[in-house]
């Protein structure tokens, strides 16, 4: 079925994603610690649609979940799927890039589950503007 080897895989997936993750946009560069490869669908297989890239903190908050509540209504939605949902149509970042906001109850409910506004982050990421390094601009539509 897939006859590449994982460490191929690893590299197509990083590659598509431009080392940043595909949740909250981290990217490898900034950071300087090894990007990890999540499963969307933690049992949908090692297929490059099951695969995207993602940061240590988001890989590790998401885990096997894939729902979530969003905070807003309450009700469960799935985590965000970045190979089947635009990444912009769902999130935005709001004060000048040190927040990531969820426009769909699907965004807000990733947003809860991968601690994507931890303050860790946040502070991480106010030294990332200072230096002009973020946010990402491939995605960046409120600049
Ligand atoms: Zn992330």
């Amino acid at each position: 079925m897939n006859a590449l080897s994982w460490n191929t895989i690893k590299q197509l997936v990083y590659e598509r994603a431009n080392g940043c993750c595909e949740y909250c946009q981290t990217c490898e560069s900034n950071i300087g610690q090894a990007m990890h490869v999540d499963h969307i669908d933690p049992a949908g297989g090692d297929s490059l649609e099951n695969l995207c890239l993602a940061c240590a903190n988001c890989n590790s908050f998401k885990g096997a979940v894939t729902k979530e509540l969003d905070p807003e209504t309450g009700d469960t939605c799935s985590l965000f799927n970045p190979r089947t949902q635009i990444w912009s149509e769902h999130f935005t970042w709001v004060d000048d890039g040190l927040r990531l906001r969820g426009l769909t109850p699907t965004a807000r409910a990733t947003i809860t589950r991968l601690k994507i506004n931890h303050p860790r982050i946040v502070l991480a990421r106010q030294h990332w503007i200072a230096g002009g390094f973020h946010p990402p601009k491939r995605a960046n539509e409120q600049a």
